[in-house]
């Protein structure tokens, strides 16, 4: 590497943001961070800007941009600080921008990230939910724009790793690979009785075994709706049929995926479970960088275990495979009710067992329309939040869905 790269995080105070921004200190030679993004996490994100003195600092919450560039004007005057959507898509369309990390939680994170695609970044793409919500169009985007699609989503980094010499995501199907086996932990309520899931609260859902994340993904870990989140994405980026996605528990969360070939070879990435790896990867492709994370000591690890995940136990699965097959904004749909049934369930106003019922109960009550323009997509993001919002506050959910 002889430029440094200069990077856009998006989603900087958070858990991705956060092990972005470590990976680059410990490389601090090869990267300039020219803008750092949050929703209102204003403390989170003066800290950051004292540390790594980005030329823009953006804030989703218009108020909180108010606050944080009254604070800036004085200390860090080379700062400039922006507000919503529109500063966020305005710095990662920044022509000094070559890198962009999409590491917004959730549909807020779709517009700044297609906005990097249409303008030929090289994406670093943790921000799954995009991809699910609009994977047509988000594809169709990225060859357009000529950009680089980099998968940041610890499996779906593994399996690129394994893919044939030169392959891109996004650039068709895999010669000679035959299937994709992506692993799950399984979460915190893998054995847990199933009579108990309806009384499973919100820290209990986020302790999760081996990852610290996020509290929305933490829950979506738990009910396994990130692995269904997870097949989509994985069908987007290799060009793949779901049935060809295979879903495997692996609790020990070594083995972070696998791709298997015509000729019986099975590929597979292992390493401990530190977002950092993926991360660092992305960020030095094709080369490769340290990103502070201890060596994988195999005897400590010991035994590889793996088995067949229970649908009954985890239904969030099932919807998001069948919302594929659906096609159309079905997948935008199932995305939009699963994170206001989280939201809902981290509030304390839904039960654990309650978030596949409102979700289900939305994809059968919304017609989906295509999936090919953004308005339509937003329109049935819109319909569904909608709708899933109704279910949460009419009925007494914890008893009519647990
Ligand atoms: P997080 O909740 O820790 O951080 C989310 C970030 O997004 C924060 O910086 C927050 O300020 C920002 N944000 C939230 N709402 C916003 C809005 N409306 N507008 C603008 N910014 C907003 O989440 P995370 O765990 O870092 O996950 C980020 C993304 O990465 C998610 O899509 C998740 O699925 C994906 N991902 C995370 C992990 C992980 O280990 N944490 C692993 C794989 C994929
Ligand atoms: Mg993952």
């Amino acid at each position: 590497m002889t430029e440094p790269r200069s990077i856009a995080i998006l989603g900087a105070t958070g858990s991705i943001g956060r092990n972005t921004l470590d990976v680059i200190q410990r490389n601090s030679e090869h990267y300039r961070v020219t803008a750092l993004t949050a929703n209102r996490d204003i403390e989170g994100m003066l800290q950051l800007c004292h540390l790594h003195r980005p030329d823009w600092a953006v804030m989703a919450d218009e108020r909180a941009a108010a606050s944080l560039a009254r604070q800036l004007r004085e200390e860090l005057p080379q700062t400039r600080v922006l507000s919503g959507t529109e500063g966020l898509c305005r710095v990662v369309a920044d022509p000094e921008v070559d890198t962009v990390m999409a590491a917004i939680v959730g549909a807020a994170g779709l517009l700044p990230t297609l906005e990097a695609a249409r303008h030929g970044k090289r994406i670093l793409l943790a921000n799954k939910e995009a991809l699910v919500m609009s994977g047509a169009l988000f594809m169709q985007q990225v060859a357009a724009g000529g950009a680089t699609l980099l998968p940041v989503d610890s499996e779906h980094n593994a399996l690129f790793q394994g893919m044939p010499d030169a392959y891109l995501p996004g650039s068709g199907r895999p010669e000679g690979v035959t299937r994709i086996m992506l692993t799950a932990s399984g979460g915190p309520f893998r054995t847990t009785a199933l009579e108990k899931l309806s009384n499973m609260t919100p820290e209990q859902a986020c302790a999760h075994p081996n990852w610290n994340m996020g509290r929305k993904i933490s829950v979506d870990s738990a009910t396994m709706m990130n692995k269904g989140l997870e097949v989509i994405e994985a069908c987007w980026l290799y060009s793949m049929p779901e049935h060809e996605v295979q879903v495997i528990i692996h609790p020990q969360s070594v083995v972070h995926s696998m791709v298997q070939y015509l000729d019986g070879s099975v590929l597979a990435q292992l390493g401990n479970p530190d977002m950092r790896t993926p991360i660092a990867h992305c960020l030095a492709w094709p080369q490769r960088i340290d990103a502070g994370v201890a060596p994988l000591d195999m005897f400590a690890v010991a035994r590889l275990d793996f088995e067949a995940p229970d649908l009954r136990r985890f239904p969030c699965l099932r919807l998001a495979q069948e919302a594929w097959r659906s096609g159309g904004a079905s997948a935008a749909i199932l995305n939009a009710a699963n994170e206001v049934a989280v939201q809902a369930f981290l509030e304390g106003r839904l039960a654990f067992t309650g978030i596949p019922g409102v979700i289900e109960a939305t994809l059968e009550k919304l017609i989906p329309g295509e999936a090919d323009a953004i308005e339509g997509i937003l329109e049935d993001d819109r319909r569904a939040r909608e709708h899933a919002a109704t279910l949460v506050t009419q009925h007494d959910a914890r008893r009519m869905y647990s």
